[in-house]
C-alpha cells in the first residue's frame, strides 16, 4: 500500500491515481495525514478492502511530506561504515541520536533557502511509526513501522560542528532541511525491506550511492534501541543515517549552491526534487 499527502489531504494511491480517504470512506477516517497514523491497522485493513473506485489522477507538484506533524523526528548519526570511516570517527556502540525539528519538514518538491555557504546533503531512509513502541525486540521493530519514504537530512555544517559541543539539531532544522516524500509505502511491498538502494546527485551528477542493507543499526533494531529509553510515537519519523558522499568530507569540499539541483531516490519507493535559493536575508 502507498499513501500520500495531497495538498494536505490524506489519499490513498492506486495504478490509477489517488483515492481521497476521508470521502471514499465516507468519513471514517479524517482527512488529516498525520492522524491516521493513530489508527494505523484499522486504517491498512480498511484500505485493503478499498479498491480504486474513485481513484483521480494527480499533479505530483501537490504532493506534500506523508506525516508532516510528527510529535518526534529521530536523526541518527554515523549509522553506515563508509560515513563514519569518511567523517574520521569511529563506529558507534549505540546509536547516535540529534532530532530535526518539526519545523523543518518540507515535502518532495520545490524550492529550499539556503543558510549559508556550507549547506550539504545527505539521502536517507525514512520510517514512520505507525504503532506506539515502548521496549520492543528488534525482533518485532518492524510491526511498529507503518511505511518508508525517502527523506534528506540537510545539513548547515558551520552551524553543526560550532561550538566545543556540535549543534547537530540546530545545523539539521532550518526551514526546508527535512524533505521527506513522495508518499510512504508499507514494509510489505519491497522483496527486502532491509535492503534499498538509496542515493542522490547533484545537477545530474551522483554523489552518494548505498544500500540500507549496511546500516550498523537496522530500521528494527533502532525501534528496539529508541524505545527502549523513550516511547515512539504514531507519525513519528526516524531518519536513519547516510551513507559516505557528503560534500563535507570531499577533498577539495563541496556544498549546495544557489540553482542547484538535488534528486533523491530510494530503490522501491520513489525521487523527489529540489533547488536550492539564495539565504533569505
Ligand atoms: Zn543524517
Amino acid at each position: 500500500m502507498r499513501i500520500a499527502n495531497l495538498a494536505g489531504r490524506l489519499v490513498l494511491l492506486t495504478g490509477d491515481g489517488a483515492v481521497d480517504v476521508e470521502r471514499a470512506g465516507g468519513q471514517r477516517f479524517s482527512a488529516d495525514p498525520h492522524a491516521v497514523y493513530a489508527r494505523w491497522e484499522e486504517f491498512a485493513a480498511w484500505a485493503a478492502e478499498t479498491g480504486p473506485a474513485g481513484a483521480e489522477t494527480f499533479d505530483e507538484a501537490d504532493l506534500q511530506a506523508p506525516s508532516p506533524t510528527p510529535a518526534q523526528v529521530f536523526g541518527v548519526g554515523l549509522n553506515y561504515r563508509d560515513h563514519a570511516a569518511e567523517a574520521g570517527l569511529g563506529l558507534p556502540d549505540s546509536p547516535s541520536v540529534f532530532t530535526k525539528f518539526p519545523s523543518c519538514l518540507t515535502g518532495p518538491s520545490g524550492a529550499i533557502a539556503l543558510t549559508g555557504p556550507t549547506v550539504d546533503w545527505e539521502v536517507e531512509l525514512v520510517a514512520v511509526i505507525g504503532r506506539e513502541a515502548r521496549n520492543v525486540p528488534a525482533e518485532s521493530g518492524w510491526d511498529h513501522v507503518a511505511g518508508l519514504t525517502v527523506g534528506q537530512d540537510l545539513s548547515d555544517r558551520t552551524v553543526q560542528l560550532a561550538g566545543p559541543a556540535p549543534q547537530f539539531s540546530l545545523g539539521k532544522s532550518a526551514p526546508g532541511f527535512g524533505p521527506t516524500g513522495p508518499w510512504l509505502v508499507t514494509p510489505d511491498e519491497f522483496a527486502d525491506r532491509d535492503n534499498l538502494e538509496l542515493q542522490c546527485a547533484v545537477n545530474g551528477e551522483s554523489v552518494q550511492k548505498g544500500r540500507t542493507s549496511d546500516l550498523i543499526f537496522s530500521v528494527p533494531e533502532l525501534v528496539a534501541r529508541l524505545s527502549a529509553i523513550l516511547p515512539l510515537l504514531p507519525g513519528d519519523l526516524i531518519f536513519t543515517g547516510t551513507p559516505a558522499g557528503v560534500g563535507g568530507a570531499r577533498n577539495p569540499q563541496r556544498f549546495l549552491a544557489a540553482g542547484d539541483e538535488l534528486v533523491t531516490t530510494i530503490e522501491g519507493i520513489g525521487t523527489m526534487r529540489h533547488w536550492f535559493t539564495e539565504e533569505l536575508s
